[in-house]
């Protein structure tokens, strides 16, 4: 079709219709979705927005009318590499090739109190520092997405961290650091930043498409070497059973593998919140407590999927002899206070004021706390994850409209683990808010999902299986 007969709602009414797309009209969608990204700024500061209207802009009612039919129809492998690619180069693209340097990341598909990107990237740049050529690390994550944290609404607790850096900045900064930890920009994959906020307000985030090629856009516009995936299984996954997991990990390790990028996913378990926090401030306190050698015993789980990841990343880019000696290797950085040091570095370079992590827990101050008991004795069975992901966004972690603040302080503390064995009115969860009304929905939502059995049952193993180009 010639570009100029191309309409957004043709582009509806085809995806709707089960239709093929080309890829001249996958580009034309993304070109539109930044294009109304740039007008509604423009409307923003003032500008006239209805002189320059023109009809071949998507408006957010077809931008998530699409996403919609995206959602129930699928995309063929071309469209899916069409979308990934036009969403990577809907901006400027990181190049790394003037720092000499083994560029390798990871990005998880979203969990609860999935924190680890916030451990991974300074052990990573410790990692780094000594080898030649050296690795680095240009993270750029998410905000806050359906039930899921973001990594981004987490940094942005650390008074002054700047998220939003210039592709010099970046350079600069993996130069001091080894490893930068940015978001999406009006600049930098513009198309993902706002469809990852449209997604979240259209009920369209679960699809594994949509989820393949936001993450696959963000990260092959780092110009990466490597990636590490963490996809999530279990009842706190966007994706409702194994199988479906599965089928995303291979989705992304074959969008990645086609693009250059070696790429390989750790099916990982998300029964249950990771670490002894879930919110905002409270993930990157317990961060920092690990990186200066406190292991709260609540942290294990965390600290061993981090390991995992960073082991893999460790034995892609060279490293280390096998992902377990990667693993190894990434504990020993921890443990030794490396990983804390690379951390302040990377703050400090990002403006972040570091003086905050002398006395984490200080900062920490909810106006509102309450404390959820077991109800009975017993062994901790299960609870609905994704449930618990919701809790934590609705005392005020997470936000009900794009670019609403997020509280710095509200969330939870878990105090047991699924297999726990609980007397009754053993605390379970302390739920944290900035509003004392917010939370009685949570607490209730929190007491429903728990179960508490008899005997206890056989706990998963954290890392459930590999997925790789065969
Ligand atoms: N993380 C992302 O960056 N995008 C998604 O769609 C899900 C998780």
């Amino acid at each position: 079709m010639p570009e100029s007969a191309i309409h957004p709602i043709d582009l509806v009414l085809r995806k709707r219709d089960g239709h093929e797309l080309s890829t001249q009209e996958i580009q034309h969608f993304v070109q539109s979705v930044v294009e109304n990204g740039v007008q509604k700024t423009a409307a923003q500061r003032g500008g006239s927005v209805l002189a320059e209207r023109s009809d071949s802009v998507m408006s957010d009612a077809q931008i998530g009318s699409f996403l919609m039919a995206v959602f129930q129809r699928g995309l063929s492998p071309r469209e899916l590499a069409d979308l990934t690619s036009a969403m990577r180069f809907s901006g400027e693209t990181f190049d790394a090739s003037a720092l000499q340097t083994f560029t390798v990341d990871k990005h998880s598909t979203g969990g609860v109190g999935d924190k680890s990107s916030l451990l991974i990237a300074p052990v990573l740049a410790a990692a780094g520092l000594e080898n030649n050529p050296s690795i680095s690390v240009p993270m750029i994550s998410g905000r806050s997405l359906g039930h899921t944290g973001g990594t981004l609404d987490k940094l942005e607790t650390i008074p002054g961290f700047n998220t939003q850096l210039s592709l010099k900045r970046m350079a600069d900064v993996l130069r001091e650091c080894h490893a930068t930890l940015v978001g999406q920009t009006p600049h930098l994959v513009p198309a993902d930043r706002i469809l990852y906020a449209m997604r979240d307000h259209t009920g369209t985030v679960e699809s594994p498409f949509l989820i393949t090629a936001s993450i696959m856009s963000k990260k092959l516009a780092e110009d990466l070497r490597a990636l590490v995936l963490d996809v999530k299984v279990g009842s706190g996954a966007f994706m409702p059973s194994y199988e479906q997991s599965k089928f995303l990990a291979g989705l992304m390790v074959s969008t990645g593998e086609l693009a250059g990028t070696r790429t390989v996913a750790l099916l990982t378990s998300m029964d249950e919140p990771l670490g002894r926090f879930s919110g905002n401030w409270v993930e990157v306190w317990e961060c920092v407590d690990i990186m200066k050698g406190t292991r709260h015993p609540m942290s294990a789980d965390l600290i061993e999927l981090s390991n995992a990841l960073s082991g893999w990343m460790l034995y892609l880019a060279n490293k280390s002899s096998s992902p377990e000696a990667g693993a190894n290797l990434a504990d020993e950085i921890l443990r030794s206070g490396e990983a804390y040091d690379a951390w302040l570095k990377i703050v400090r370079a990002q403006d972040g004021d570091v003086s905050i992590f002398d006395n984490p827990a200080a900062f920490h101050k909810p106006r509102a706390t309450r404390v959820l008991k077991a109800a009975q004795s017993g062994y901790l069975a299960g609870m609905d994850c994704k449930q618990v992901g919701w809790a934590v966004q609705r005392l005020g972690a997470g936000r009900t409209s794009p670019g609403d603040p997020v509280s710095a302080h509200a969330g939870i503390e878990s105090h047991a683990k699924l297999g726990a064995k609980l007397a009754k009115g053993q605390p379970v969860f302390t739920l944290f808010s900035e509003n004392e009304k917010l939370l009685d929905e949570p607490y209730r939502m929190l007491e429903a999902t728990l179960s508490i059995a008899e005997t206890p049952s056989p706990k998963m193993p954290l890392v459930r299986e590999i997925v790789r180009h065969s």
